[in-house]
């Protein structure tokens, strides 16, 4: 089973016990069933996402379980494969690799971006890739 899969499973298995009203055990289970995957580990270690889960978890309530649940993403990994900067997205389907603006246009060459580029905005890049120092 992949992260994904099994992040499915685990958020699966939380959600039956909202149906059961146990709002509670809801969260242990998701916890719990989380931390037996290395790829769904860390998760609920996001520090702002341990505060809500505690405090949701104090709370007791099956609504406030359920919607912890519900609104809980499978974070996608995101950051740049040759850098530490946020990936602007995947680079194209014959790497499908994870790269930011900048890494992107150095490896695929990308000299000249177009005019306007959002993602050149974001990451504060020139149009002409020969005027980024380096
Ligand atoms: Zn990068
Ligand atoms: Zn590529
Ligand atoms: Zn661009």
């Amino acid at each position: 089973m992949n992260a994904a899969e099994h992040f499915a499973w685990a958020k699966g298995r939380a959600l039956e016990y909202v149906e059961a009203g146990d709002g509670a055990s809801a969260l242990g289970s998701l916890l719990s069933d989380l931390g037996k995957h290395e790829g769904t580990a860390g998760i609920l270690l996001d520090p702002a996402l341990r505060m809500l889960f505690a405090g949701e978890l104090m709370l007791g309530s099956v609504e406030g379980a359920r919607r912890f649940i519900e609104g809980l993403l499978m974070p996608v990994d995101a950051s740049c494969a040759r850098c530490s900067k946020a990936a602007a997205g995947t680079c194209c389907s014959s790497h499908g690799k994870k790269l930011c603006h900048l890494c992107y246009r150095r490896t695929h060459f990308v000299e000249v971006c177009v005019e306007g580029c959002r993602e050149c905005a974001a990451e504060g890049l020139p149009v002409l890739l020969s005027a980024v120092a380096r």
